[in-house]
């Protein structure tokens, strides 16, 4: 009586140990060959660059329309429709949602490398497609804000920023996506975003390529297991980049705000990673960075269906470095600038930021801050020690238009000392590519080297022309190199 006892018991472990193997995949982490392999082999091919519009995704989401249940969760403050895409038969549920920001697209185009990935079938990445279909239940938003997005801007058609928009809910589009989290209730959620191209892992000349936080749920930045578990699947994540963009990689600042949804979501219970994209050199458009996203974004679904992030700890989350904000597109050291017949050795940094624009984008310099700029790294930087600031002129004879002012005659009057020409046809704000300020609607242009000026001036040495800085453009005007100007008419 004692043995069948005995030998039920062993059973009945058996039985029990059998189940549980059954029920959760052994997690073995995907080689990132593999997962770079799946991006190119099912990569988005109608987008290309990040200005798509709203417009350019509707027939992307309708191609799913089989293999993805598709709903249309409702519409933008211009009447634009917002649609969730669900994938999956698992018992996880997982949320992720993009470009709340609508000029942050980065994550946008990896979500729909991802659906081609989801919905393809018989090919070397069966196994892992399986096991995402049999343990989760994706939920995904592209494109919560198509206002922001179709005029590439952060904000919404209301000019709220819908991420301090989370409690009030005052915008359509903050009411959907708390809709959609309340209605499927997800363990997990993806915050996609991307960050100004500034951000450096701190105190490194190295650009934070991708940033990862797990956002906090309170002032005192507690952790309880909804948090600790999103900064172990983001420790997973950081694992992979590190072999692909090694020291590009920070940690977001985790201060809490009370109106972000990454924040808010985290505190309703659902483990929630918020993926910064920023810049990486020679990447302007950001498709080396979508690569990365489709990758890591692979990659953590992977850990989730698997738990395979329960073998990270949340020390290793701590140990990737903070963010920096230190980058500068220009840095001119030690330039002798005259103020009341003194000279003063000023370093300058110089920031060149994007406007829209109906015929593309165009970049307007700034000096950032000046003085003792040590602290700060440049994408461009520039020893101007016994280099004098110049002040340029204004070239007196004006030209028909700008498409008749070559690049060649450009540098030459550059050379001469003029900064400016003047135009009689064209319009103000037009985009245009010569190494010169063109002027429409004025006769002067502005300048300088103090806090907020755009950075329009000459650097000479014993009195020859040396450099041209235009519009924040550095121009050597002996050895010029080539480089893409973006400037407008004024
Ligand atoms: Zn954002």
């Amino acid at each position: 009586m004692k043995n069948s006892i005995q030998l039920y018991l062993l059973c009945f472990l058996l039985f029990a140990t059998s189940c549980k193997i059954q029920a959760q995949i052994a997690y073995e982490k995907i080689p990132s060959d593999r997962l770079e392999a799946a991006f190119e082999s099912y990569k988005e091919p109608t987008i290309t660059h990040r200005r798509f519009k709203h417009a350019d995704l509707q027939p992307l989401i309708q191609k799913h329309s089989a293999a993805f249940q598709i709903e249309k969760l409702g519409e933008s403050v211009e009447g634009k429709s917002i649609s969730s895409m669900i994938w999956g038969k698992g018992q996880t549920k997982v949320m992720l949602w993009s470009q709340m920001h609508g000029n942050e697209s980065t994550a946008t185009m990896a979500l729909f490398d991802l659906f081609n990935f989801l919905e393809a079938s018989d090919d070397e990445h069966e196994e892992l497609r399986k096991t995402l279909k049999s343990s989760l239940t994706l939920k995904f938003i592209p494109m919560l804000n198509p206002d922001g997005a179709d005029a590439f801007k952060r904000r919404n058609g209301l000019d709220i920023d819908l991420n301090r928009d989370a409690i009030s809910q005052i915008s359509p589009e903050a009411v959907i996506l708390k809709k959609a989290r309340d209605d499927f209730e997800p363990e997990f959620g993806f915050n996609l975003h991307d960050q100004q191209i500034y951000y450096n892992v701190v105190n490194t000349p190295k650009q934070a390529t991708i940033s990862l936080l797990a956002p906090a749920y309170n002032y005192e930045t507690e952790i309880n297991d909804v948090r600790g578990n999103a900064m172990k699947t983001i420790a997973g994540m950081n694992d992979i980049l590190q072999n692909l963009i090694p020291g590009q990689v920070g940690k977001y600042d985790d201060a809490f705000e009370p109106r972000a949804f990454g924040d808010n979501i985290q505190k309703w219970g659902t483990s929630t990673i918020l993926i910064e994209s920023g810049g990486y050199p020679g990447d302007p458009e950001k498709q080396y960075i979508r690569k990365l996203n489709f990758m890591i974004i692979l990659n953590a679904l992977h850990q989730i269906a698997t738990k395979g992030y329960e073998q990270y700890t949340t020390a290793q989350y701590f140990a990737i470095p903070d963010n920096g904000f230190q980058l500068m597109d220009l840095i001119i050291n030690e330039m002798q600038v005259n103020v009341r017949d003194k000279l003063y050795p000023l370093d300058l940094a110089i920031r060149r930021r994007e406007s829209e624009n109906a015929s593309g984008y165009f970049m307007t310099g700034s000096v950032e801050d000046l003085g003792d700029m040590q602290i700060f790294y440049g994408f461009e930087t520039l020893d101007a020690t016994g280099l004098h600031y110049t002040e340029g002129k204004v070239y007196p004879t004006a030209f028909e238009s700008v498409d008749k002012i070559s690049e060649a005659e450009a540098m030459d009057l550059l050379r001469q000392g003029f900064m400016a020409v003047k135009v009689k046809n064209g319009e103000a704000r037009q985009v245009h590519r010569l190494p010169i300020l063109v002027l429409k609607t004025t006769e002067k242009f502005t300048g300088g080297w103090t806090t907020g000026s755009v950075p329009n001036f000459f650097l000479a040495k014993d009195g020859v022309l040396k450099y041209g800085v235009v519009n924040g453009y550095l121009i050597d005007l002996e050895n010029p190199k080539k480089q893409e100007f973006r400037n407008r008419v004024f």
